[in-house]
């Protein structure tokens, strides 16, 4: 087969999902740039020129960032960022296309709606004819000036996101399909008021499973090219945070009342969203997986979730933990995953192991969430260089284990703990800074609870100081009446 050039497809786009409440921003550091044919990693379906059993199709890889969640992006980083993105889209014009590859949840520092930004600098460049897809994450947000600039949308379907590397797919594909047919398509949005966190709308249980599990049938109806749902990115206080969703089709009607039918069942599912594990304070945790037969009880310190836009280092859980005294007389035994404070991790490594030293541990880089915890730990190991952690020590208080790393580390997987000498299984308590659980911890938790603990992704929403998301919104406002869910025909 040979390649004969019809379309002319770009690709690009900057991913971060930043907590409005974390007081760290990000900046270029936080991001991994891909560009050219680095970025075939990321879109393995390009490698080839035969796509899909087509050869017609030059695809121009551009450039993509993309960050773990955190705070606002710095508005220096940004603006270089687009600059590159969009300098080199400029180096491939002209484009049929444009993939838009974006998670939907950016804040950058004095803009609110980064991906509109964005997209609009991108639709100056290429043009109007240039049709532009969105591949973007389920907790992203969507405003009305972003299906503006945009003329497809298709979004995650899974939460967990098994299911991202087929949404890229779908995103290329629904191109091509408007591509072939010229096709403009009619788009219907629907912003539903209501903001809830990815721990209770999980599309592995209901209502989600069912409600997210129908949009492929709502995709493959007559008029109909893509049924898209978001929930919405709760941790950002901006006027366009909340659920929403956009249908893109070829007939009016037909986008429009498939929206609405979506929009409503989501609506009326709204209290039926709930966490998947008991939920509590950090006390009622700790008690109740003191009182249980079954251990290890594997609790969630899930306000400061790093992988969810938590800055990692609020020592709260961690105070409380401590204060039981099953701890201090060894009737128990625990775990704790974990503390960045690079400080203290330099301090351990200059005592050495088996010796006893006073600590300030966390609540220096979240000093609004935290403030550094005072305590007289024994170091039990010393573990250098660790590629994502940096230096790592487990420290010993009591028959409390912590782990404190020199740089940010997610412990979602058995052997992070094994790795330090700590086997999971022997501890009544293991605590980690997580939301919902990996499949690991799930698989040794013989429990799990999901403590509210303060930090920049608190899960206990209306205790959240919000000042700019639009009321009323569920569930900061429980009296809202039946909302206005009709679709807005965005052409
Ligand atoms: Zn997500």
């Amino acid at each position: 087969m040979t390649h004969t050039e019809k379309y002319r497809i770009g690709i690009g786009g900057i991913a971060i999902e930043s907590s409005t409440f974390s007081p760290l921003t990000s900046t270029l550091d936080n991001f991994t740039i891909l560009s050219g044919d680095e970025l075939s990693q990321r879109y393995p379906f390009m490698a080839d020129w035969v796509f899909d059993g087509r050869t017609d199709i030059t695809w121009m890889p551009c450039m993509h960032a993309k960050a773990i969640p955190g705070g606002p992006v710095d508005r220096a980083s940004y603006s270089q960022m687009k600059q590159r993105l969009l300098g080199r889209i400029a180096d491939v014009l002209p484009l049929d296309g444009f993939y838009l590859d974006i998670h939907g949840a950016m804040n950058v520092v004095t803009i609110d709606d980064a991906e509109t930004d964005l997209a609009s600098a991108i639709r100056g460049l290429v043009g109007k004819d240039c049709v532009i897809v969105a591949g973007m994450d389920l907790h992203g947000n969507v405003s009305r000036e972003l299906v503006e600039q945009v003329d497809i949308f298709t979004a995650y379907r899974l939460a967990p996101h098994d299911d991202a590397i087929e949404t890229r797919e779908r995103a290329c594909h629904l191109l091509l399909r408007c591509l072939d047919a010229n096709i403009r398509p009619i788009k219907a949005w629907v912003r539903i008021p209501v903001i809830l966190p990815g721990e209770r709308t999980s599309t592995l249980v209901e209502p989600g499973k069912s409600i997210f599990g129908a949009l492929e049938k709502h995709s493959s109806a007559d008029g109909v090219l893509d049924a898209s749902l978001w929930v919405g990115y709760v941790w950002a206080d901006e006027p366009r945070s909340s659920a929403s969703v956009v249908v893109t089709g070829t007939d009016a009607a037909t986008v429009s009342c498939t929206a609405e039918t979506i929009a409503r069942q989501y609506w009326r599912a709204r209290e039926r969203f709930v966490f998947g594990t008991p939920v509590g304070d950090a006390e009622w945790c700790i008690r109740s997986a003191l009182d249980s037969v079954d251990t290890p009880v594997v609790i969630s310190d899930s306000g400061d979730n790093p992988t969810a836009g938590g800055v990692g280092d609020v020592p709260f859980f961690l105070e409380k933990l401590l204060a039981f005294r099953e701890f201090s007389t060894d009737a128990a035994s625990a775990v704790f995953a974990s503390i960045p404070d690079a400080a203290a991790v330099a301090a351990c490594f200059s005592s050495g192991t088996d010796t006893g030293l006073d600590l300030k541990i966390g609540g220096k880089l979240d000093p609004v969430n935290g403030r550094p915890l005072a305590v007289h730990a024994v170091v039990e190991s010393l573990h250098p260089g660790d590629t994502v952690g940096g230096d790592i020590a487990v420290i010993r208080i009591g028959s409390v284990r912590v782990i404190i790393t020199s740089k940010r580390k997610p412990f979602h997987f058995r052997h992070d703990f094994t790795r330090l000498g700590i086997t999971p299984e022997e501890h009544t308590i293991v605590a980690v800074k997580i939301g919902y659980l990996e499949p690991e911890l799930r698989a040794f938790a013989k429990q799990a609870f999901l403590a509210l603990t303060p930090g920049a992704v608190n899960q206990d929403i209306p205790s959240l100081s919000y000042t700019r998301v639009l009321r009323p919104v569920f569930p900061l406002d429980r009296e809202l009446g039946e909302p206005d869910l009709s679709a807005v025909i965005v052409t």
